[in-house]
């Protein structure tokens, strides 16, 4: 197929999802959504944001780019579209973000046949919600001092230890799972399992409350936990690379197998709204030149990393393989960070006014919304690590002591 013919397909399948997006746009949630999948608290939310991402699936929005084998569509490069166009109409988001953005790309580079048939399609569609069980109280920014066990009986792995900080546990069915397989190599001697966890025998799943009061974040115990060693994906001693697979996924080195909601665009709209609605000193804060050359610099911003993003997919101008997705990694949770802190200074003394609070400005959005950035800034890697990782590896800087 020519790059012509290529494009008027991308054409076409962008103009599908916005009319199919303009035409299924969900009823209102029963009760108030999250900020971010990661803080889905209750039945009715999941039950609602389940439902959601099915119907995407089932138009061709969620696993466009994955082969029709395992349950994709099969269209390669449109899930980009998807997902662009997805994050423009400021739709809920897809609830199965683990499932999407790190379960599915890693099974599909390191999956046997069987396992990617067996797992993929729960993950696109989100019957199957999943989990990852890589941070442990003595495992996050150095991940490869795992002390979670796994250890071979016969056709089955007898895992024990204690994950951390698991978003989504309390709901998960499976988990991506970092172990340890033997002591005598801190990186060579980690396994990684694709684990049952709900109902699964020795597995307890402690939920644990954020600042933002919320929860979503859960400790998950594993005691003589039985996992067959169908599920290992990869071989033994193998599990390092494979996690590093789930990392670049996870800092978002590929399109993964579908999002929604909460992009650049959408935030800007907001911060437009409140200024709109905003007043101050006897004048609207949109009419305020400080706060629109405020708002104009993070829409620069906005816009830098929807560039970058076009950039990722130009292997000329990828000089290393990291950079870009630990760059949007970094400046994406920066820029979600600054966005939050201009919503509160724009809201004024209004921002003490918490969600439950009807004079609370857009619900009381913008403190939640604060709180909840620094969340992104450690999570996937802490930016101090990003930085580091940045100036060591990929600009060859001295390494620091
Ligand atoms: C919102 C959120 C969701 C998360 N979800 C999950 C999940 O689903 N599954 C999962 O497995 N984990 C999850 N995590 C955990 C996350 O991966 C870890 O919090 C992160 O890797 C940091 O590890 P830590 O919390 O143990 O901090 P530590 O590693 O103890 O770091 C503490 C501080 O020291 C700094 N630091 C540490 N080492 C260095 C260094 N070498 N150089 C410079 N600074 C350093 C860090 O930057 C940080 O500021 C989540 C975290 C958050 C915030």
């Amino acid at each position: 197929m020519s790059s012509a013919d290529l494009s008027l397909e991308h054409h076409e399948f962008g103009e599908y999802v916005r009319r199919w997006l303009a035409e299924n746009a969900p009823p209102p949630p029963p009760e108030r959504l999250p900020i971010t999948p990661i803080e889905v608290m209750t039945i009715g939310q999941r039950d609602y944001l389940q439902a959601w991402q099915r119907k995407c699936y089932d138009a061709g929005l969620v696993g466009a780019d994955y082969p029709k084998d395992y349950g994709g569509h099969g269209n390669i490069g449109f899930q980009r579209i998807a997902n662009q166009e997805m994050n423009r109409a400021g739709v809920p988001f897809l609830i199965n973000i683990v499932g999407l953005s790190m379960a599915a790309p890693t099974i599909l580079q390191h999956g046997t046949e069987e396992q990617k048939r067996k797992f993929i399609p729960g993950c696109l569609s989100g019957e199957e919600i999943w989990c990852q069980g890589f941070s442990e109280p003595g495992a996050g920014s150095d991940l490869a001092n795992q002390r979670t066990s796994a250890v071979r009986l016969g056709d089955e792995w007898i895992v024990n230890g204690h994950k951390v900080w698991t978003s989504l546990g309390h709901f998960a069915k499976w988990m991506i799972l970092v172990t340890r397989t033997s002591k005598d190599d801190k990186y060579n001697g980690l396994t990684y399992f694709l684990c049952p966890i709900e109902g699964h025998p020795g597995v307890t799943v402690r939920p644990l409350v954020k600042i933002t009061g919320e929860t979503g974040f859960n400790e998950v115990f594993f005691q003589d936990v039985r996992i067959p060693d169908a599920y290992r994906l990869d071989d033994v001693g193998k599990g390092w690379a494979v996690a590093m697979t789930t990392l670049l996924a996870e800092r978002g080195a590929s399109e993964g197998a579908g999002s929604g909601g909460g992009g650049g665009e959408s935030a800007i709209r907001d911060l437009i709204a409140l200024a709109r609605g905003t007043w101050r000193n006897g004048l609207l804060a949109a009419d305020d030149p400080v706060t629109r050359d405020a708002i104009m610099k993070r829409a620069i911003v906005a816009e830098g990393l929807r560039q970058n993003a076009k950039r990722a997919r130009v292997p000329a101008l990828c000089d290393h393989p990291m950079r870009l997705p630990l760059q949007q990694k970094l400046t994406g949770s920066e820029f979600q960070q600054d966005n939050a802190r201009l919503g509160v200074e724009i809201a004024g003394a209004h921002s003490t006014l918490y969600k439950r609070d009807p004079r609370a400005p857009q619900a009381g959005h913008w403190p939640l919304a604060f709180l909840n950035s620094y969340g992104n800034t450690i999570a996937a890697g802490t930016n101090e690590i990003q930085r580091n990782i940045l100036g060591e590896r990929v600009l060859g800087l001295p390494k620091s002591k």
